[in-house]
């Protein structure tokens, strides 16, 4: 496997939203790492294992049935758009009660309650 490649494709699949292929290129790339493979030379271990901990964070959902498919939202306070939050941010599962997401859009870093969460389908993995 050539893991320069496998990331690019890995990184290409998480912009256009192809969760299931990213998920599948991500558990690939893992696994060529634990078998001691060197890292793509686009990322430090460090930062590779990071990302990979995101990708596989963000699509865990596409292993789940249907009605579990739910991904939480809040909206900026600044520029009204939505930042993605993991769904332990929320509810009585909440581990963190200082949650304090920082936006994608404008930068601003805000807190929120659990009434703030909207939620919704996930989009069907491609
Ligand atoms: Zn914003």
């Amino acid at each position: 496997m050539d893991p320069n490649q496998t990331y690019l494709d890995l990184f290409t699949a998480m912009m256009n939203g192809e969760h299931k292929t990213a998920r599948e290129l991500a558990h690939s790339l893992q696994q060529w790492l634990r078998n001691g493979g060197f890292y793509p030379h686009q990322m430090n271990p460090e930062a590779m294992q990071a990302y990979l901990h995101d990708v596989l964070r963000r699509t865990a959902y596409v292993d789940l049935p249907p009605e579990q498919q739910i991904m939480f939202y809040v909206v900026c306070p600044e520029c009204r758009c939505h930042v993605e939050i993991p769904g332990d941010a929320v509810g009585p599962e909440r581990t963190d009660p200082w949650n304090v997401v920082g936006c994608d859009e404008c930068d601003t870093i805000f807190d929120f309650d659990d009434e703030d969460v909207a939620q919704v389908q996930m989009p069907a993995p491609r």
